[in-house]
């Protein structure tokens, strides 16, 4: 099996009927380097930026930050990398940061939230995170970003830093995309305002899929409760992508759904032409690409979410669809 995917590694990712996939690979430490390589993917498409603090015994020090950056940049080469601001808080509580109990963690002091009320850490990282950048193309995303204003606010620390280091004689980056996660359910019901202000959207489905659902992503007595591949889901993964395309903006999917090769089927099927994966997942998940009609897959889709919602498993169909197409 293992050598079989290692073929597949240079073959173009292009479904049977010549659609081209962009598979990117999700990363967070040093040892995740070595597989945007040896999976022959297209960059990195979440680096969790998070995975250094919590390993870490103390704050990363600015440096540290700067030089991990460094070497995520170089690693990847001219392959894009998508560097997610610090998602901690909540279940990803920090030894030596402040602790505050909560009721709902998931629901409570995390993320871009803790970001824009402690702005000397969020800033201290967008700093380092341009100053890696100097030079070259750099992407920044936030996590959690429930309404536009906060994607605003975030944007313009962004802009703020940007200043200071050409001030200060920094050498910036050639460019910087600028865009957010997609997990917040309220974000549904802003696509038009906050598509007119990103640069590119990244739906977190893990995240998404357990507030749309309200079920506890962490807690295995409800987490499989409901299908991520039912009509809910997969109508507002569908509204989302019809969106980013009529607003032209790029838009990828980073959570678990894209490694499974059952969920990358369904959102090709639904426009998605960009996911990012975990490593391992990576070859069969392209394995699947390249055996797929997309455009008969895309129609299959249309079909079954113009029936009313649980007429069928959608699983089933797709599944039905995987084995006998
Ligand atoms: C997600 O929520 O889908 C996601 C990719 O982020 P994380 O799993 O790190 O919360
Ligand atoms: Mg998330």
């Amino acid at each position: 099996r293992q050598a079989q995917y290692s073929e597949l590694r240079n073959k173009p990712c292009k479904t049977k009927d010549g659609q081209p996939i962009e598979l990117m690979i999700n990363a967070g430490l040093v040892i995740d380097l070595p597989h945007i390589e040896d999976t022959g993917s297209a960059g990195i498409g979440l680096f969790r930026t998070e995975l250094q603090f919590m390993v870490s015994a103390s704050l990363p020090r600015s440096s540290d930050q700067l030089a991990l950056y460094r070497t995520v940049l170089d690693a990847a080469g001219n392959r894009p990398v998508t560097f997610r601001t610090l998602d901690i808080g909540g279940d990803k509580a920090l030894p030596y940061m402040e602790t505050v109990i909560e009721e709902n963690p998931a629901l409570g002091w995390r993320a871009i939230r803790l970001g824009l009320d402690r702005p000397g850490l969020l800033r201290g990282q967008i700093r380092a995170l341009l100053r890696a950048g100097g030079g070259r193309s750099l992407r920044i995303m936030f996590p959690m970003i429930s309404e536009v204003a906060e994607f605003d606010t975030a944007k313009a620390i962004v802009e703020r830093e940007l200043t200071y280091l050409r001030q200060h004689g920094h050498t910036l980056p050639e460019r910087v995309d600028v865009g957010t996660m997609l997990e917040v359910p309220a974000l549904l019901y802003q696509l038009d305002e906050l598509l007119s202000k990103v640069d590119f959207i990244s739906v977190g489905s893990n995240d998404l899929f357990q507030f749309l659902f309200a079920v506890d992503r962490g807690n295995a007595k409800v987490s499989e409760r409901f299908d991520t591949l039912s009509a809910p889901i997969l109508r507002a993964l569908q509204e989302i992508v019809r969106k980013a395309k009529a607003a032209k903006k790029s838009v990828s999917l980073c959570g678990e759904m894209a490694s499974k090769p059952i969920g990358a089927l369904a959102l090709i099927a639904l426009g998605y032409r960009s996911l990012s994966l975990s490593a391992t997942a990576h070859g069969p998940v392209k394995a699947m690409i390249l055996e797929l009609d997309a455009a008969k897959a895309e129609t299959k889709m249309a079909e079954w979410l113009a029936a009313p919602a649980g007429s069928f498993s959608m699983r089933q169909k797709l599944t039905q669809f995987a084995e006998t197409e």
